[in-house]
């Protein structure tokens, strides 16, 4: 038995025949210190809602419901759904798993007892940016969630926490840097990871800003796009499909300076002029 009166988790892989898919971005987190890490990075979770994405066969999950957490996990592989039951069972009406691909699910329809839930996550790396989108570009705002503590590869770590000048600095520096108050919680070595990944792995934890500057956000979507879609270009020459010269008139934007250059403030005055 582990701490938490559940079996290890490699006896619940191996008794529930989980080998891991690459095709699911599976790689389990089996260390119930290294869970009990993450979840404590999104804070007191005692009677809080949370929502987990992708718990597999539940080494997080378990670390969350150890804090007290109400969770509602969102799992795409079936094979996982028993050794989840076995869970549930163990903490009855404190976890509720759904079958399916969260992608396709309507988070702002989870809410519990209308407090708003944390979202919690070690992600599968293959939709892992596209749910972080999704939640970043979440409307109404302020959002359905409190706040987000999620596993990523470094590098997708450091362009969701990336400034200006820096390399990093893209698309989902901009919509993360608008609207969510964002840091790198802690790395986590690939070898903590069964299979390990190639890369070092962060947490990164983001709060939504109460008032983001006002702003359109596909909109911005399309700014950041046409402006990193051709990054080494001027501005005059790569924002030419929404309008260039013009835009950079209204808001008094040098033409001749590079996307990586501009401030999200700058992203968002080229937004409200499209
Ligand atoms: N939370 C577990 C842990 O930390 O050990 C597993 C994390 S593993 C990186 C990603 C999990 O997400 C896998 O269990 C995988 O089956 C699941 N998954 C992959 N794509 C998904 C999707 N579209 N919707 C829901 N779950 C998904």
């Amino acid at each position: 038995m582990s701490i938490d009166g559940l079996p290890p988790l490699r006896d619940v892989i191996e008794r529930h025949g989980l080998m891991a898919k690459k095709s699911l971005g599976q790689n389990f987190l089996l260390d119930l210190n290294l869970t009990s890490k993450i979840a404590r990075q999104a804070g007191d979770l005692k009677d809080k809602p949370v929502i987990e994405v992708g718990p597999g066969p539940g080494g997080l999950t378990r670390a969350l419901l150890a804090q007290g957490a109400l969770v509602t996990a969102i799992e795409r592989d079936e094979r996982c759904l028993a050794a989840l039951d076995e869970i549930a069972s163990h903490y009855p009406g404190r976890l509720k798993v759904i079958s399916g691909d969260a992608l396709e699910q309507d988070f702002g329809s989870l809410t519990v007892g209308g407090e708003k839930p944390r979202i919690v996550a070690n992600l599968p790396y293959n939709v892992g940016t596209q749910l972080l989108l999704n939640w970043l570009l979440a409307e109404p705002w302020p959002p359905f969630y409190a706040s987000m503590t999620l596993m990523f590869q470094r590098e997708v770590a450091e362009r969701i926490v990336a400034r200006p000048g820096s390399d990093a600095y893209g698309r989902l520096g901009v919509l993360a840097g608008w609207r969510t108050e964002a840091k790198i919680a802690f790395d986590v070595p690939p070898q903590a990871f069964t299979p390990p990944p190639k890369v070092t792995s962060s947490v990164v934890h983001l709060v939504p800003r109460g008032e983001p500057l006002a702003c359109d956000a596909v909109k911005l979507g399309r700014v950041t796009q046409a402006a990193f879609g051709q990054r080494r270009k001027m501005l005059r020459q790569s924002l030419k499909p929404l309008g260039g010269e013009a835009l950079l008139e209204k808001t008094g934007i040098d033409g001749t300076r590079r996307a990586e250059t501009l401030s999200v403030e700058e992203f968002v005055a080229l937004a409200n002029a499209v």
